[in-house]
């Protein structure tokens, strides 16, 4: 996968401000109300999008490929028939106050690298697949990575289908009607290798100074709902002794999962999101409290060992309040190692580039963690400012864009081998 003489020359670069360009077009699709985007799945505006990079593709010589979940494969030839493609790509979808370049950079960068071998007039022995995958963010259909889980066999179709939104309409239908709704069976293809471009999402890389994060890993993720039941009461009237106070002991668990990450520093990470307190009035002492911890690790022994020390720490805290608590796993997957062999690749493409680089472990989901279970896959992150995402103001730089795509050029078009 990594010999020499497949390799591009080391002087190749994407073009820059083509990408660029590229990008802010697709940024008047779906535009949001504060500079950002707003081009949630399945809407007309997503419609909209795929049609644009559809033309964009088909004028770049590839043909499109469309399956039964919408995902969009768009197919640059390769010298040897019988040669499995390598793909590329991420997702076209934003959240409801989303940013220009998360999943954007990684669909229309793989864009960039067939036009950029179209300039050279570059072959390669593998075709090239340029992917966008449906449904990447989840906001308005949950899960996220919803497409992608088909395709790896994670997820059920009809069950995908099914997932209604908050006005009661289903994937499905929606899919139907805007028109991206294709014949392929999914999950069908088969990949040599994936390689997803992506924004880092987070403060690290701005913060050391590199221009590439060579992904390794990818957080795994476990969320259980934890009920505690004391007894409602006034909050003025009762004397503290005979207070059950489940606001209380929440607040206790919370500070042992904070501990409990702190002691598998510095990957470990560990919070509740989500917290309710009932009646949740400002006289009454919480009768219950519900809430998520959410807890994250590369490695799944100490996802393991964060669950059970929280639980053991939640049962010893309630048991010495009088309380009852209770536990609901309710999500989580296994974390993700990329494959060695791509992880190389993209390094060593940004080595023969001379762009900075260092490890780093993707905190966020991406489809690149459901592809990793059905071909060897691994991602390139660049910086984003202030490592804000999710948010209208995700800025990066047109360096930051170009490099990282240049890294995805060497390291797919190395695995695809070029032949003239
Ligand atoms: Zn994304």
């Amino acid at each position: 996968m990594s010999s020499d003489s497949t390799a591009p020359g080391d002087n190749l670069r994407i073009d820059g401000s083509r990408l660029w360009g590229s990008i802010m077009e697709m940024a008047k699709i779906g535009p949001g109300v504060a500079g950002g985007n707003n081009r949630q799945t399945l809407t007309d505006a997503d419609g909209e999008g795929r049609a644009l990079f559809q033309s964009w593709c088909e004028a770049a010589g590839c043909t499109m490929g469309l399956d039964q979940m919408g995902n969009m494969f768009a197919r640059r030839e390769g010298a040897d028939p019988d040669a499995l493609p390598v793909y590329v790509g991420s997702h076209l979808d934003t959240q409801p106050t989303g940013g220009k370049y998360d999943g954007v950079l990684g669909v229309l960068g793989g864009l960039e690298i067939v036009r950029t071998l179209n300039d050279l007039g570059i072959k390669t022995k593998h075709p090239i697949v340029i992917t966008n995958f449906s449904n990447e963010e989840g906001t308005r259909y949950a899960p996220a990575m919803l497409a992608s889980g088909v395709f790896a066999g994670i997820h059920d179709q009809d069950w995908a289908y099914d997932r209604v939104d908050a006005d009661g309409k289903r994937f499905g239908d929606e899919l139907e009607r805007i028109g991206w709704k294709g014949e392929e069976k999914v999950g069908a293809r088969k990949m040599h290798a994936f390689f997803e471009l992506h924004i880092e999402q987070g403060p690290i890389l701005e913060a050391e100074g590199k221009d590439i994060g060579v992904v390794t890993h990818g957080q795994g993720l476990s969320w259980t709902q934890v009920t505690v039941t004391g007894k409602e009461a006034h909050t003025g009237s009762t004397p503290m002794p005979m207070r059950r106070n489940a606001g209380l002991a929440m607040a206790r668990i919370l500070e042992k999962v904070d501990e409990i990450a702190w002691s598998h520093k510095p990957h470990a990470v560990g919070a509740a999101g989500h917290i309710e307190v009932f009646p949740n009035s400002r006289n009454v002492i919480p009768g219950k409290a519900v809430f998520t911890v959410d807890l994250r690790s590369p490695e799944l022994a100490v996802i393991q060992d964060m669950e059970a020390r929280t639980q053991a720490a939640a049962r010893k805290i309630c048991d010495d309040m009088g309380l009852e608590v209770a536990f609901e796993k309710v999500g989580g997957f296994d974390p993700v190692a990329f494959d060695e062999g791509c992880v190389t690749a993209v390094r060593s493409a940004a080595e023969r580039l001379g762009y900075s680089h260092m490890n780093i472990i993707s905190g966020a989901g991406h489809d690149a963690c459901w592809i990793n279970q059905v071909a060897p896959t691994a991602m390139i992150m660049c910086p984003c400012v202030d490592g804000l995402s999710h948010n209208e103001a995700e800025e990066i730089t047109p360096e930051w864009a170009s490099r990282g795509a240049d890294v995805l050029f060497h390291a797919v078009v190395e695995t695809a081998e070029i032949i003239e």
